[in-house]
């Protein structure tokens, strides 16, 4: 692999063959990530594909004028091409692979993928998901000496990474920006030397043997294992929500807020997830309707008061969405009045659904005692029904969700966990 330079790029990029370019910075967490996949992947389809990489704030004019915003991008040329597909942020091994075999032909790509030489590697112990629970549990694990490794199928920070401030979180006199915090918790933990494999698809889990298979050819086997995989938002299952997931209907104000400045939307919910980010999104929206099925908000009172004083923000009580369609730049959405069951059509820019959460146990499910409601049932020292794996954070059965719960857990099972393996 090569390191190049703008005044490099005609003679290395342009000039012809099939190329790959990387554009990193420093002080990058997801560049950091990305590096071993893009090392790997040159030493794989290298002898057909070149593999450069360049530092992007030491290149930035060329940079820019070849559309490269964040850092780290991967760009694909072919014969002095550039391919109108781009790959940025957290980007997934699986996804740099899909791209390199298009740029190859189908019996090429067979012959590569018979050299893909499974690996093994051992661990005192494996954290599975890394929010604010499997950070902290790798903090501890890792100040008390254990050999651990974190897995995430995202880059680490989970749910906190989404929100946009922090103001419970103790410690912190002013609000926390939530990238920040869960920045921070993540460079600690790393820091220590906690072995990070972060942006991978999880592709089996097997409990008994404590082992996850990253990437299909990467086994990491444990002495013990912690599941921190957390909740994802519930889905209201009603026609067009899928269609439109993304592309009008969105789950996190952090994330697409921003695109609706002067716009009306729609929030579905009313709990505090719902009422709190409502809030955060009449910063840019002109006009909220909240959209709840009760006949009272089921916040906490403060946010309820601060929510009803805001004056873009008003409440459809004891209302349901039925469908979504898309109308042009609009959305519709129907809406059933559950009282009078009256059907009447809302039209909006976009909406934002926060009705609550699902715990993230597809992969093993069927292997542990769970609540009635499928969270995962631990002990006092977050063991699970099964020897040798523990649970923390909001993926537990436990009362309250909060950052602050999920860093206790993560704490209580690191300890327990080094005492077990002393
Ligand atoms: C909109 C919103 C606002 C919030 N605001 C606050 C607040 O102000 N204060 C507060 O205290 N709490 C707040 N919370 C709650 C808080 O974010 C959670 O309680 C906390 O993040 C839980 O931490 P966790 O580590 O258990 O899980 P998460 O933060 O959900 O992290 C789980 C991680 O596991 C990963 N993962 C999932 N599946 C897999 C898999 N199969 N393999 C590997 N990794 C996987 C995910 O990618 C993620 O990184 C908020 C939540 C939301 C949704």
């Amino acid at each position: 692999m090569k390191e190049i330079t703008s005044a490099e790029f005609d003679q290395e990029v342009l000039a012809g063959g099939k190329v790959v370019l990387d554009f990193y910075s420093t002080e990058c967490p997801p560049c950091e990530a990305v590096a071993p996949k893009f090392e790997g992947l040159a030493a794989l389809y290298g002898k057909d594909i070149s593999f450069v990489k360049m530092f992007r704030q030491q290149n930035k004019p060329l940079a820019e004028r070849l559309g490269v915003r964040s850092s780290p991008t991967l760009l694909f040329f072919d014969n002095g091409v550039q391919s109108p597909v781009t790959l940025t942020g957290g980007i997934k091994r699986s996804d740099i692979i899909h791209q390199l075999d298009n740029m190859l032909s189908k019996e090429r790509v067979e012959e590569i993928k018979k050299e893909i030489k499974p690996t093994v590697s051992e661990f005192d112990v494996l954290i599975l998901g890394a929010g604010p629970g499997g950070l902290t549990a790798g903090l501890y694990l890792c100040q008390s000496k254990a050999n651990t490794v974190l897995i995430d199928i995202a880059l680490p920070g989970g749910q906190v990474s989404t929100t946009h401030e922090v103001s419970n979180y103790p410690g912190f006199i002013d609000p926390q920006p939530g990238y920040l915090l869960s920045h921070n918790m993540s460079e600690q933990t790393k820091q220590c030397g906690t072995i990070y494999k972060v942006a991978v698809d999880v592709t089996k889990i097997d409990l008994e043997k404590k082992e996850v298979v990253v990437d299909e050819f990467e086994t990491i086997r444990a002495k013990k294992m912690i599941i921190a995989t957390g909740t994802s938002p519930n889905l209201m299952g009603v026609p067009g929500e899928k269609e439109l997931k993304g592309k009008g209907i969105s789950y996190c104000a952090t994330c697409d807020a921003k695109y609706y400045d002067d716009k009306e939307v729609i929030v579905i919910g009313g709990g505090n997830s719902a009422v709190e980010e409502a809030d955060f999104i009449s910063r840019f929206a002109s006009k909220i309707t909240m959209v709840h099925q009760f006949d009272a908000l089921t916040a906490n009172k403060q946010a309820q008061e601060k929510l009803l004083a805001n004056q873009k923000i008003s409440v459809l009580f004891s209302h349901e969405p039925r469908s979504f369609v898309r109308d042009g730049d609009k959305i519709i959405t129907e809406v059933e009045d559950l009282k009078t069951k009256t059907v009447s059509k809302l039209v909006s820019d976009g909406v934002f659904v926060f009705i609550g959460m699902k715990p993230n146990i597809d992969l093993f499910r069927d292997k542990l005692a769970l609540d009635q409601w499928g969270y995962i049932k631990t002990n006092e020292d977050m063991l699970t029904s099964m020897p040798g794996i523990y649970a923390v954070g909001d993926v537990i059965s436990k009362k309250y969700r909060q950052i602050t719960t999920a860093v206790a857990d993560g704490t209580i099972a690191a300890i327990a966990i080094a005492k077990e393996l002393n």
